[in-house]
């Protein structure tokens, strides 16, 4: 099962990945995560990925898809994976098709979080992650120790207002017109509704693969 999750930054992605990771039993692939570990190690990857991400900017999709390739042929994705910010642009929705085709593979689901800029905005003013796991977290103080890991809570440089200004328009710019990429080459695409409680999404989103969950804490 390879399932896209569509949507714009500060949409739930990198919360909901784990979460249905978890009830779909496959792994979560984010390159955001990559690029970022690239960057903390110091990698040519990261010296080249760095000034991109820092001003809210994609990094070239020759880099995503290398990065992508190199990662799908790693056993752990054999059964599937859960691609968290891939794929951004129409030339990464293309190449990424080439890619599983020569596997044999294809993408099972496009799961698209539709959220409005507003929302966006106040969502990410208010956001800190782990520098460590990269567990997001709302309205934890910069500084705070992380629950999973212990590792440092920071704010992401490219959640400053600047950045999430370029964010927004290059999503409007490169990624938005993937969606119907996706529709027009008869992919499975599933809006999802992305405003409200963490687990009502992540319960629309596998409405939305035809997988059905009710909540159990009532
Ligand atoms: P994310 O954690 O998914 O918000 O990604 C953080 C940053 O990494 C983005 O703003 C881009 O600079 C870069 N990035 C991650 N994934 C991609 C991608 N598929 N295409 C281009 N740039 C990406």
């Amino acid at each position: 099962m390879i399932i896209v999750l569509f949507g714009k930054p500060g949409a739930g992605k990198g919360t909901q990945a784990p979460l249905l990771a978890n009830e779909l039993d496959v792994p979560t692939l984010a390159t955001g995560d990559v690029l970022r570990a690239a960057v903390r190690g110091g990698t040519s990857l990261g010296v080249q990925a760095k000034g991109c991400m820092d001003r809210g900017e994609l990094v070239p999709d020759a880099v995503i898809l290398g990065i992508v390739a190199e990662e799908l042929r790693q056993p752990q994705y054999a059964r599937g994976v859960i691609l968290d910010g891939v794929v951004r642009t129409i030339p990464q929705a293309e190449g990424l098709d080439v890619m599983l085709q020569r596997l044999g593979r294809r993408v099972d689901a496009v799961l698209a979080f539709d959220i409005e800029n507003d929302e966006i905005v106040r969502r990410l003013s208010g956001r800190t992650v782990c520098e460590n796991c990269q567990t997001p977290y709302t309205g934890r103080a910069v500084g705070s120790v992380c629950d999973k890991c212990g590792g440092a809570v920071m704010r992401r440089k490219d959640d400053e207002p600047d950045a999430i200004r370029t964010r927004l328009r290059v999503y409007d710019e490169q990624t938005a017109p993937v969606l119907d990429w996706y529709r027009s080459h008869g992919g499975k695409v599933a809006v999802v509704d992305a405003v409200g409680d963490v687990c009502d999404v992540t319960i629309r989103a596998l409405a939305g693969l035809g997988v059905v969950r009710r909540r159990t804490d009532g």
